[in-house]
């Protein structure tokens, strides 16, 4: 039996399609046949978010996705995947509005890395997810995971190509070129790993175009979200 995920999506629809794919691959993959996955999305329009996000009205953001929450929740939903690291700053609020549970992006990856051994990561993602505690220190607390960022600069360039291109479904050699530095500078200072912390970043960066070893949380929250919805 499949538990009905409930997606909260749109930030930005880029990753969430890759989202709705991957949750579609894996339970294929676990159940054969033509089985799919039972899921709900609902879909904000990125705009207000990316403008409330940049403007600190982190209350606003609490009440829209408190509301996409409890819409899935009342449509059917039988458990909460929120298809963005940065919108986990809000984690708690949005748990706490509903009654059904909520698989965190932090523990769907911290759980990773913990399975590898790996002890000390380098994240990559937007500004408020790097500069910020609500990923770095649940990883911290739960995993035992040292987490190093980029320097002020390269989060500036994280963080743009980010919300100018990744998020538009914009990818290019020159934005992946800028990646890899600051992932091969990540490394040097001791990162065994890279966390791709922002559901976008495998549209530029994967296995296929760097050696070092990533966890790209857009990959491992879709399949523990279906795990979850298989157990
Ligand atoms: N999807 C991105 C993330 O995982 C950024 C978009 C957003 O701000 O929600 O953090």
């Amino acid at each position: 039996m499949q538990k009905t995920i409930g997606l909260i999506g749109g930030m930005s629809w880029e990753s969430s399609a890759l989202y709705y794919k991957i949750i579609n691959q894996e339970v294929k993959q676990k159940l054969g046949g033509v089985h799919s996955c039972k899921s709900l999305m609902y879909s904000v329009d990125f705009a207000d978010i990316a403008t409330l996000q940049h403007n600190g009205e982190w209350d606003k953001l609490s009440e829209i996705m408190i509301n996409a929450a409890r819409a899935l929740e009342s449509g059917g939903a039988e458990f909460i995947v929120l298809c963005t690291n940065t919108m986990h700053k809000l984690a708690d609020d949005i748990s706490g509005s509903v009654s059904i549970p909520m698989v965190h992006i932090a523990d769907a990856t911290g759980e990773a890395i913990k399975a590898e051994n790996v002890k000390r990561v380098g994240l990559l993602g937007t500004k408020f997810t790097m500069e910020q505690d609500f990923l770095k220190q649940r990883l911290a607390d739960r995993y035992a995971i040292e987490t190093i960022i980029p320097s002020a600069s390269d989060r500036d360039i994280v963080h743009d190509i980010i919300y100018q291109e990744l998020v538009k479904g914009i990818i290019t050699k020159r934005s992946q070129n800028a990646y890899l530095e600051i992932i091969d500078d990540l490394i040097a200072l001791g990162a065994e790993a890279i966390v791709l912390g922002c559901t976008e970043i495998g549209l530029l960066i994967s296995p296929d175009v760097t050696e070092h070893r990533l966890f790209d949380t857009t990959i491992i929250h879709a399949k523990k979200a279906v795990a979850f919805s298989l157990e």
